[in-house]
């Protein structure tokens, strides 16, 4: 529901919008058309509805000046409207597939959409990627899966949007870790060294390294907003588990987790902890298996992005041609693990 383009049509009272949706107004317990010449209520106060029997049966009274009731949507408003749901929900689509699908000329399509909606589909489709972006961030996301969910093709054109139009970057706009307390360990294993944390939920955080400060930087960077402190007691466990499951002496490593993720990494990673111990698949599959096999580059940023080194197992992901592609914690890493999987 295009509640934007809805009150953009209430404000002017655009009566190209009747039939297309009524507007309710919570503090008068009364619905209007769009092209209704009463006063203009608060926004706050205006809910919208598709038809006007869902008006009423929410219990909202027709106005009697406009009378809303029965009105045909014109077909170019239901045409552009029909547009606006596409360019939504399809990710990416052009014009020439939008004036195909629709059965019209792509400039005609484009004057019509214009016309009612203010901006041309291309630009309206920005304008959905950058809420979707907007939205992304805010429940947690990283900047970077935020920006492949949104539908944007290359990170120099969203930085591009994104500081035009919120007026900061990104990672300003991004709150990670607010509110989360942490506590991390640094233990040596085989591959270097290793990176443990927790919240009061489960694992946030495994990464190897060879550093030991350059762990802990990376981890006060990545949540940089939580309270963390080095505190091993209620990590031995885990530690445990993790060194037995590098031996190969654990090869389910069912950890709890606690993880900041967008809806599309966690499918993703879902995915990653149901390949076996000892085997590997690759981009490709994982995408194939989320029902998108074009989404390969977006899977790889996903495992690029696991916090959860082992846990989430993305170093059983490797290229089509076999090739290891790569790792976050290093591709010595990873060819490492998985040869002593494979033992
Ligand atoms: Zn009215």
């Amino acid at each position: 529901m295009e509640t934007e383009i809805y009150w953009k049509a209430v404000r002017n009272n655009d009566a190209r919008f009747n039939g297309a949706f009524v507007y309710a107004v919570n503090s008068t317990k009364i619905y209007c058309k769009p092209s209704c010449s009463s006063r203009l209520p608060k926004r706050e106060n205006v809910s919208f509805f598709e038809d006007f029997e869902r008006a009423e049966r929410e219990g909202f009274r027709a106005c009697r000046r406009c009378q809303p009731k029965n009105e045909t949507i014109g077909e170019q408003t239901k045409t552009v409207l029909r547009v606006c749901e596409l360019l939504e929900t399809e990710e990416n689509i052009s014009l020439e597939d939008l004036s195909a699908e629709l059965n019209l000329s792509a400039a005609h399509l484009q004057k019509m959409f214009k016309e009612i909606i203010g901006v041309s589909p291309k630009k309206f489709a920005e304008i959905k990627r950058l809420e979707k972006f907007k939205a992304e961030i805010k429940s947690g996301g990283g900047v970077t899966d935020a920006m492949y969910e949104a539908g944007f093709n290359s990170s120099s054109r969203l930085y591009e949007n994104v500081s035009e139009k919120l007026g900061m970057t990104p990672k300003t706009y991004a709150k990670k870790g607010k509110n989360m307390k942490i506590n991390y360990t640094v233990t040596d294993c085989d591959l270097g060294k290793l990176l443990v944390a927790r919240t009061a939920k489960g694992v946030c955080s495994v990464a190897f390294g060879d550093d030991e400060n350059v762990l802990k930087e990376n981890l006060f960077a990545e949540y940089r907003n939580a309270a963390i402190i080095e505190e091993s007691t209620n990590l031995k466990e885990y530690i445990e588990a993790i060194l037995l499951n590098l031996e190969g002496k654990n090869k389910t490593l069912d950890l709890p987790l606690d993880l900041q993720a967008t809806a599309f990494q966690m499918r993703v990673w879902e995915v990653l902890r149901k390949i076996p111990y000892g085997e590997t698949v690759s981009y490709a599959d994982v995408a194939e298996s989320l029902g998108n096999k074009n989404a390969v580059r977006a899977v790889a940023t996903a495992c690029a992005s696991n916090h959860v080194a082992l846990v989430i197992p993305c170093h059983r992901v490797i290229g089509k041609n076999g090739n290891l592609s790569g790792y976050r914690w290093g591709i010595e890493r990873k060819k490492r693990i998985l040869e002593n999987e494979k033992r």
